[in-house]
């Protein structure tokens, strides 16, 4: 079970918002519940970064320029929007979310740490999971194993997650992603689901 840390939530739908380091599985878990889970809405974020291979616009990301992010900032349209990684920027539009909390649906947000601040800043009622590895040889291995950055930005990102581990104190919840159907399935127990995922 995921280890409750602090906090206390009614019923309801759930602002659910899923962080962690990175290489710990994050998109991993996220897709896993939004094709097992189709309950669960889960927010598609804005980025300034380019699509890799496979990413389609408007379901991996919406793809926008410097330009569109600037004046969805100078509008107001984002929940929270933080510069991930030194390089690109990232933002969860707020309309969507809301529209399906007001739904009666759970929304799950997939966003980096500082991200999962601004939420927790000025949605004091969503609920804040991290997700941790089965230790820190094994999100070493998932990092490389992955071969998606190259060795220099390995190092980076490796540095970064160190720092990163040492916020896990200030969320709610703590969930360890060893097998991510058991980890997806802690993460949707959190939004008041009772449904079991669909049969593969
Ligand atoms: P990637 O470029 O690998 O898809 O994502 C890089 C990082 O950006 C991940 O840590 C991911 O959680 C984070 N991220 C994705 N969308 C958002 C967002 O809307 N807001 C914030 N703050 N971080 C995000």
């Amino acid at each position: 079970a995921p280890t409750r840390v602090g906090g206390s939530r009614g019923d309801g739908p759930q602002l659910v918002v899923l962080a962690g380091p990175t290489a710990v599985g994050k998109g991993t878990v996220s897709t896993f519940i939004r094709e097992n889970y189709p309950e669960v809405k889960l927010s598609v974020s804005a980025t300034t970064r380019s699509p890799r291979p496979g990413e389609i616009d408007g379901v991996s990301y919406y793809f926008v320029t410097d330009a569109e992010f600037d004046r969805m900032i100078a509008e107001g349209e984002f929940l929270e929007w933080a510069t991930v990684h030194n390089s690109s920027r990232y933002g969860t539009p707020r309309g969507p979310v809301q529209e399906a909390l007001d739904a009666g649906r759970s929304v799950l947000l997939e966003i980096d740490i500082q991200g999962a601040r601004q939420v927790r800043a000025s949605a004091p009622e969503a609920v804040l999971v991290f997700l941790l590895p089965p230790s820190w040889d094994e999100l070493v291995r998932r990092l490389i194993g992955r071969g998606t950055e190259s060795s220099e930005e390995q190092a980076r990102r490796l540095t970064t997650a160190k720092v990163e581990l040492k916020a896990q104190n200030e969320f709610d919840f703590r969930v360890v992603n060893n097998k991510v159907e058991d980890a997806a399935r802690e993460v949707v127990d959190l939004m008041n689901i009772s449904a079991r995922p669909a049969p593969a």
